[in-house]
This record gives structure tokens, sequence and C-alpha cells, in this order.
């Protein structure tokens, strides 16, 4: 399955609500859940593979780009609303799997509630904190048709290659810390 790359007009459209009893949208869900895995993403959008449907993958774990991952079970949302959040926002770092090559710092607030169905069509409230609450208001975004390049400060843009080595020097500092 492609992964549509920006400059895709797919990746600026406001993606639509869906029906989980659907066959189709429990064929595309399935498809994104291989997908996430088979890349090791984080999370995925239906519009990243061609799809303007409000579903959503979060796939947290631990990498050696993101150390800190929390690990959970890759999961489906769909119809996801943001209800509320706190007005604490923490500032990190960001990649997507359709913007190759890049990863940016962005603002994102600490803890989201949401309410959405999943993928049996039951509904949810629960409550996203951290890095989970990163990647959902990350995945959300794109069901709105933005990025997170167009939240990036342009001096916080840089390559993979870069930002393995900021990792890496952070990752060594916070050793030499250990007592
Ligand atoms: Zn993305």
């Amino acid at each position: 399955m492609l992964i549509y790359q920006v400059g895709a007009p797919i990746l600026r459209q406001v993606a639509q609500p869906v029906d989980p009893s659907e066959p189709a949208v429990q064929k595309l869900a399935q498809e994104m859940l291989q997908i996430v895995k088979k890349k090791g993403g984080m999370g995925l959008a239906s519009p990243q593979v061609g799809y303007p449907w409000q579903i959503i993958v979060i796939a947290s774990h631990p990498n050696d780009r993101y150390p800190y991952a929390p690990l959970r079970e890759p999961f489906v949302i769909i119809n996801p609303q943001l209800i509320s959040h706190t007005s604490e926002v923490e500032t990190d770092w960001e990649g997507c799997l359709s913007v190759p090559n890049k990863r940016g710092q962005v603002d994102r607030y600490r803890q989201v509630e949401v309410h959405y169905l999943d993928i049996q069509g039951r509904e949810k409230k629960e409550v996203f904190s951290d890095f989970i609450a990163r990647i959902f208001q990350h995945e959300f975004d794109h069901l709105q048709g933005q990025l997170f390049i167009d939240k990036v400060p342009p001096q916080s843009l840089v390559s993979e290659a870069e930002y393995r080595q900021i990792v890496q020097s952070k990752m060594s500092a916070t050793r030499r810390n250990l007592p």
C-alpha cells in the first residue's frame, strides 16, 4: 500500500466520519495496523494511505529514535473528537511517514481527552498523556489536512541524520549524569 508524501492533495483534505460496521472500513483499519507494524511507525492516519476517512492507528513503542516512547498494543481510533486539553504544552521531536527524512520540534498539549469509536464500533472516552497524547494530536491533525511541518519553527526542522546525532548526544549526556 502506497504512503502518500507531502505535496499529495489527499494530505490536505479534511477527512470524513465513517461507519465502523462497513466492511471497507474494517479492511482499511486492518491494513493500517499492518503498515505501522511493517514500517515501525508510531502512528498512521487514513489520508496517508489515500482515504479521506477519520481513521487513526496509534502504535507507541520504544525505538532508537524515541527511546522513551511507552509500549502499548497498536489500536484503532475511528471518528475521534478532541473534547478537552490541559493548558500545559510540551515541545518535542516528531517525524512523519509522509514527510521522509525530516524531524522537527512541535508544541503539543500534554494531556487530551478524546471520544472515539474503537474497531468494534464501541464508544470510548480516554485521556491520553505525554507521548501518546503527542501521537494522537499528530494523527488528529492529519484528519484536518494538517502536517507537523506546518507547526515546526523553520530553525528546528532538521534531517534524520542530524536528529540521530541530537538523540545520541542527549542520551550519552543522560548516562554521564547517572551516579
Ligand atoms: Zn504523520
